[in-house]
């Protein structure tokens, strides 16, 4: 397979239709991004990277760590969790509170915030220096010393923060919240405000292609149902009011950003990056969507 080839028809296709979005600029540091980058980076399982545009440049992957904190989480409380988070898409925008009175404080699924502040929180009662552990654990992935938290992102969100900060709050009411909610929230916004490149992202996500071995860290991160577990979530959660819509016209598990990535894999062939930084209504990325609906369209295998 042609994989340089095939990302760079899809980058050249995409261009060529104008699409245009707007920026998340609820985030005001997120706002000044240069809306025009556009890259892709596929790194199939031999390691082989390839790439194509702004594939190198770092970018805030906001939403996209929830599933490495979540990968983190999974390896120490296992099925315990899902006491606590269902694992039920929410047809609901990310970060909306509305759910979570009627259903008890019970978040439907990690990938939306209220999930994610859980996770977030479950890592701060296991982890020490849950920040540090989470930087050092993705650039194991990855292979490489990639990840920077960009402290202006993360204060301006902790500035705005005022939805997360009553999510949080809310869970605490309903007595699932276990740390206290300004230590969580600093976790929160810190990974919320990691920067990695297109190819640093996919490398860290290609043990999921792979149940659950890295090959750039030389070791079973999950096992292979733990690994099958959290693609059933991507693929159903991972695009808040839009996963329905990804999983038609793509067909792969996924995780979105409000930077504009996407993350995905293609089970037992590959993982991608896209990244461009206008948003559709729903939050994602309009470049980086309809760049893996084109890749899925002209690859001769599905995940289907
Ligand atoms: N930091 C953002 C928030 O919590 C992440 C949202 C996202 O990427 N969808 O609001």
């Amino acid at each position: 397979m042609d994989y340089q080839g095939l990302i760079e028809e899809v980058y050249h296709e995409v261009q060529a239709e104008n699409l245009k979005g707007k920026v998340a600029d609820y985030i005001p540091e997120i706002a000044n991004v240069d809306p025009n980058q556009f890259g892709i980076a596929l790194v199939d399982l031999k390691g082989n990277v390839y790439g194509v545009g702004d594939h190198q440049v770092p970018f805030s992957i906001q939403s996209i760590s929830k599933v490495h904190t979540l990968t983190m989480v999974f390896n120490v409380f296992n099925t315990k969790l899902w006491s606590r988070v269902n694992v039920e898409p929410s047809g609901d925008p990310f970060n909306s509170i509305a759910q979570l009175e009627y259903e008890k404080g019970i978040p439907r699924n990690p990938f939306i915030n209220a999930g994610a502040l859980v996770i977030t929180d479950a890592l701060c009662s296991k982890f020490e220096n849950p920040i540090d552990q989470l930087s050092e654990f993705i650039n194991e992935l990855a292979g490489e010393t990639c990840v920077k938290i960009n402290p202006d992102v993360m204060n301006s969100e902790k500035n705005h923060g005022e939805r997360n900060t009553a999510l949080a709050y809310f869970l605490k009411s309903y007595k699932n919240f276990n740390n206290p909610i300004e230590e969580v929230l600093n976790v929160y916004f810190s990974q919320c405000a990691i920067e990695m490149s297109c190819v640093d992202l996919a490398k860290s996500f290609s043990f999921l292609a792979n149940d659950g071995f890295s090959i750039f860290a030389d070791r079973q991160i999950l096992s292979e149902s733990s690994a099958r577990r959290i693609n059933a979530l991507m693929l159903t959660c991972g695009f808040y009011d839009e996963a329905g819509e990804f999983a038609y016209r793509v067909g792969l598990p996924g995780k979105s950003g409000v930077g504009g990535g996407v993350a995905a894999v293609m089970p037992h062939k590959f993982s991608i990056a896209v990244w461009s930084p206008e948003l559709n209504e729903k939050g994602n990325s309009i470049k980086s969507i309809r760049a893996l609906e084109l890749l899925t369209d002209k690859l001769s295998f599905s995940l289907f």
